[in-house]
């Protein structure tokens, strides 16, 4: 499988801007953060239609994701104008794989987001140019909007950054099914750590028990 992670605006096209944030600055950070949780934990491809602080077209982003013809086309943006919180968009005519891989990214990020008390504006659909012209499914995640001062002050934060891509990620593994990696070897290693816990524990009770003897 092959995952096509696009973050939105870039060099001399800086999306939304309010104070300090600059959303083609936030969707860079976030789509690294996605391809590194997706590659952690997923047997997947990935490939960042931009890595650094450049301009791409529209049309190439979309013209690089179908010569490649990936599974899924994944844009990240930076809501901004006035709101609070999280929404996906998909184009208005999808087809059913693009339906369900969306809803279940979208309920992965707000099982995220709730807990945390950010509001979930809804799975949308728009005639967006990415969404229209890609030959595969593709969705908008709009993350947050930088110009209101909770959210803002969440996208600062480099521990919520990496648990929304995280979320993202998971949402992304379970809707295209993507193998696991390495989950045996991570529970291995669970198990082997807990194992020298115990030792540790047992050995300390030991020496506890040795110095209550030698104080009778
Ligand atoms: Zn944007």
């Amino acid at each position: 499988m092959l995952v096509f992670i696009d973050p939105g605006h870039g060099g001399d096209d800086l999306g939304a801007v309010s104070g300090d944030l600059v959303e083609k600055h936030l969707t860079l950070q976030i789509a690294r953060e996605v391809d590194t949780a997706l590659r952690r934990g997923y047997v997947v491809e990935t490939v960042l239609t931009r890595t650094a602080d450049t301009s791409v077209s529209l049309y190439k982003r979309v013209r690089r994701a179908n010569d490649a013809r990936c599974h899924l086309f994944l844009s990240l943006h930076v809501n901004a104008g006035g709101g609070t919180g999280f929404e996906s968009y998909i184009y208005p005519r999808a087809f059913e794989p693009t339906v369900n891989i969306r809803r279940v990214i979208h309920a992965e990020v707000v099982s995220f987001l709730r807990p945390l008390g950010i509001t979930d504006r809804g799975m949308k659909t728009a005639d967006f140019y990415v969404l229209r012209a890609t030959a595969m499914p593709a969705v908008v995640l709009e993350s947050l909007f930088l110009d209101h001062p909770q959210d803002a002050a969440r996208l600062r934060d480099p521990a919520f950054i990496s648990g929304y891509a995280r979320a993202v990620a998971r949402g992304v593994g379970e809707a295209l099914r993507l193998p696991v990696k390495d989950a045996d070897a991570e529970k291995d290693a669970l198990i082997a750590q807990l194992q020298a816990e115990v030792d540790r524990l047992r050995r300390a009770l030991k020496n506890i028990r040795n110095e209550a003897e030698n104080a009778l």
